[in-house]
């Protein structure tokens, strides 16, 4: 059997467990060590911490806390890691637990969150997904099931205090420019594990919060990090401090949904090695990883393309955001020939498996990014042919049927 490293009790509040912390802070305490050749599991709360419920009413979302995110298990302190190393995590297997056999996806409303596309969808939707087995389908999306390609959103280690100081001056700056450009430190609402009170309420003040990826990989929302890949994490404090969460069932690339791909609480197992001294071997800035041998084989795709112009005709220079958001608008444009709300294509972008490419980052003055829809997982048949769209959702081409809750 393997050893359940981190077991989280979910009658209880993320903030009553000292295995789980919300904030980056080389002073956070190890919950526990290993060693190099160990692998065990890891049980994760869903990235709110529970905040979101299993009911066809999007309150929750417009309501979250986003101040609290993301609780992470960890950080876990690996024998002989320092400073320079590259932690090897082998990420064997990811699973649902029994008493959560659903995860949920919704976009923010555009005063509490905002997201990719808050100027097409201001208000706060929900899709609760079910899960059986490896697929996915959701009484609020209907005509859609998938395969899911589980992985950790957020995983990474503890950074060192002089990272920690490179994080906050850079993005203070970028703060100082304009309203909503960072996170900032949230001292009210920070979970500082295993940190005795006073010490933690200091840290608090510096902490980092969880939301972006930086250099030591954290909130990346890679959907190929899953079960089969192995991540070569640079460590900057001794021990390592190895921490994951914010659990996806599934995820389109760009997790463009923001709230986010299809979250779920569940279990990471994972292996643990050492390569010493790898961060000036291999001259790694962020971590690299390899994929796995496993995931949904999706050959059939329709594909997107996107320019850096935005929806008003403005023209942008090789703005690789703005071409990506036209690729999913026109995605979301298309699929509503087949019956479904403009927020239930969004929602599917966030949540199936969907690919996100650059195309061309070089032809002046437009970026050219891609979506590759796949075609497989819809019950109708999506492709343009010359007798146009037969809508297989809800009540037919402009009549499509919805379950979101808009509540203001
Ligand atoms: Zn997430």
């Amino acid at each position: 059997m393997t050893d359940t490293l981190v077991k989280i009790d979910f009658s209880k509040k993320p903030e009553e467990h000292p295995c789980i912390h919300n904030r980056w802070h080389p002073d956070i305490p190890m919950i526990a060590w290993v060693k190099p050749g160990d692998d065990f599991v890891v049980e994760c709360m869903d990235w709110t911490g529970g905040q979101i419920h299993n009911d066809d009413c999007a309150d929750d979302v417009r309501d979250v806390d986003l101040t609290k995110v993301h609780y992470l298990s960890g950080p876990i302190g690996i024998e002989g890691a320092e400073p320079g190393d590259l932690l090897v995590v082998d990420i064997l297997d990811i699973g649902t637990l029994d008493q959560f056999k659903w995860g949920f996806n919704g976009f923010f409303a555009k005063e509490n969150g905002g997201g990719f596309l808050d100027q097409h969808f201001p208000d706060a939707h929900k899709s609760i997904w079910d899960f059986k087995g490896i697929y996915a389908s959701s009484r609020h999306i209907p005509g859609v099931n998938f395969a899911g390609i589980m992985h950790p959103g957020l995983i990474g280690c503890l950074p060192s205090k002089a990272l920690l100081d490179t994080w906050n001056k850079r993005e203070n700056a970028l703060a100082a420019t304009g309203p909503g450009l960072c996170a900032p430190c949230a001292p009210e609402t920070a979970h500082m594990g295993q940190m005795k009170p006073d010490a933690a309420k200091a840290a608090a003040q510096e902490a980092a919060r969880t939301v972006p990826p930086r250099e030591h990989g954290g909130n990346c929302d890679i959907k190929d990090l899953t079960k089969g890949s192995k991540v070569y994490f640079p460590v900057y404090v001794k021990g390592g401090g190895l921490s994951m969460g914010d659990l996806h069932f599934s995820q389109g690339d760009g997790e463009i949904t923001f709230c986010g791909a299809i979250e779920m609480a569940g279990w990471i197992h994972i292996k643990v090695d050492i390569i010493k001294g790898g961060i000036a071997k291999y001259g790694v800035k962020n971590p690299i990883f390899k994929p796995s041998p496993m995931k949904p084989d999706y050959k059939n795709y329709l594909i997107f393309e996107g320019i850096s112009v935005d929806e008003s005709g403005k023209q942008y220079f090789l703005d690789a955001h703005v071409a990506y958001r036209q690729a999913c608008l026109n995605a979301i444009e298309y699929m509503k020939k087949f019956g479904y709300s403009g927020a239930q294509a969004y929602a599917i972008l966030g949540c199936a498996p969907v690919e996100g490419h650059i195309s061309g980052i070089v032809d002046i003055p437009n970026a050219c990014a891609t979506l590759f829809l796949p075609t497989d997982i819809f019950d109708g048949d999506i492709n343009p042919n010359k007798d146009g769209p037969v809508p297989f959702v809800g009540g037919g081409m402009g009549v499509p049927i919805s379950y979101w809750k808009d509540k203001k």
